[in-house]
């Protein structure tokens, strides 16, 4: 374990901002993580978990509290019982998701080839139900090894249990803080890759004659896909110096979305184009496409200053491109929502945690 002190936190997360957080502890085995948190709990001191930092902006007044940062390391693998075709793949907390998607892909393992170039690590993929050209984390998550602050105990949470849909979890709803995600498994097949049903990676292979594409020839071209949109960390690229998505997709009431539908019809001038795209979801909610509201709102890509802008390259994306803060960052996210919601009724929610803004980050 390291303890530091007035540590500072830009470093730490892929926004390259923000400013220190009181204490930060590096925790790299499971008994040093249960101690730390029952003391943070005992002596009534704010904590919160960071991982790899590519999902979270925090402020430039830091954080008045505690970092933990669970640098649990290991992977381990194992035939699944009965299932000669399966694998189960466990990894601790701390292991770069990336790479982990990469040895399993160079293995000829299919269930996270499309999740390939996500920045972060494996503990915090559960959080939002990491996802990408229609794949997530949730169709192959066996089951989550947690430190569970509320009873003091280390347990095992199966998947089923941990309420994981679009960009959320039982961990970021209904229990934040109480969970430190300690270790993460799941189950991967041996044979021949589902057939990508994300219509961009599809036409992409079908355009390079990949009829039954493998596990490896699915990851390159997502790879390909994602780089050039800045969503491939790439220290020599400005455009990637971001938290990914900066706003979530909203998923909303049948009768809301089609009332934002219609809106967005009527006011596209592009007739007989395909307008707002939207998907139906099997819960009767639409989730509508956050991109393509925040490009019609105005805000295309490149839109803002030069030290903090929408992407070049992502209009889902706010970029830093250095010498900006954090306080620039919320700015323009805040003038992206009231646009949004002006010209569309919809107001947009972040991806990544604020951390260190206070209850109400919006700039007003
Ligand atoms: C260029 C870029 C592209 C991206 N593309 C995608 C994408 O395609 N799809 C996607 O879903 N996301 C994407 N992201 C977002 C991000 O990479 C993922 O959400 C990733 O899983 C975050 O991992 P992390 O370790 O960096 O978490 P952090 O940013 O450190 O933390 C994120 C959240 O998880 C919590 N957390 C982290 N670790 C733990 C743990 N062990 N236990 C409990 N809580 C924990 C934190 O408290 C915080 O709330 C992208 C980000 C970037 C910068």
């Amino acid at each position: 374990m390291r303890e530091l002190f007035d540590e500072a936190l830009a470093p730490r997360t892929t926004f390259g901002l923000g400013g220190r957080a009181r204490r930060l502890l590096e925790l790299e085995h499971e008994h040093e993580v249960a101690s730390a948190v029952r003391e943070l709990r005992r002596a009534r001191t704010p904590w919160v978990v960071l991982g790899g930092g590519s999902n979270v902006l925090v402020a430039d007044e830091g954080f008045a509290g505690c970092v933990v940062q669970p640098l649990l390391r290991g992977i381990a693998r194992r035939a699944a019982s009965g299932e000669p075709e399966s694998v189960e793949i466990w990894a601790a907390a701390g292991e770069p998701w990336s790479a982990l998607v990469a040895d399993c892909v160079a293995e000829g393992l299919a269930g996270l080839e499309c999740l390939g170039g996500i920045p972060g690590w494996v503990g915090a993929t559960p959080i939002q139900n990491v996802g990408a050209y229609g794949q997530q984390v949730s169709d192959t998550l066996t089951r989550i090894r947690v430190y569970d602050a509320a009873t003091d105990c280390i347990d095992e949470l199966p998947a089923s249990a941990c309420a994981l849909r679009y960009r959320h979890s039982l961990f970021k709803d209904a229990a934040p803080g109480r969970y430190v995600i300690l270790g993460v498994g799941f189950r991967l097949s041996r044979k021949t890759a589902a057939r990508p049903t994300h219509g961009e990676l599809r036409a992409r292979l079908e355009a390079a004659g990949e009829a039954t594409p493998t596990p490896r020839v699915i990851h390159e071209a997502v790879l390909s896909l994602r780089r050039a949109k800045g969503m491939v960390l790439d220290a020599h690229d400005p455009e990637t110096r971001s938290a990914g998505s900066f706003f979530l997709n909203p998923q909303l009431p049948a009768a809301e979305a089609e009332a934002v539908l219609q809106r967005a019809a009527a006011e596209d001038p592009r007739v007989g184009r395909p307008t707002l795209p939207h998907q139906r979801l099997d819960d009767g909610r639409i989730k509508l496409a956050a991109a393509w509201l925040i490009e019609q709102a105005g805000f295309g890509k490149g839109f803002g200053g030069t030290a903090v802008g929408v992407s070049r390259k992502h209009a889902l994306a706010i970029v830093h491109r250095g010498g900006g803060s954090a306080r620039a960052v919320l700015e323009l996210a805040t003038q992206i929502r009231r646009g949004v919601h002006a010209r569309f009724g919809v107001w947009l929610d972040p991806e990544p945690l604020l951390l260190g803004f206070g209850e109400h980050p919006w700039v007003v």
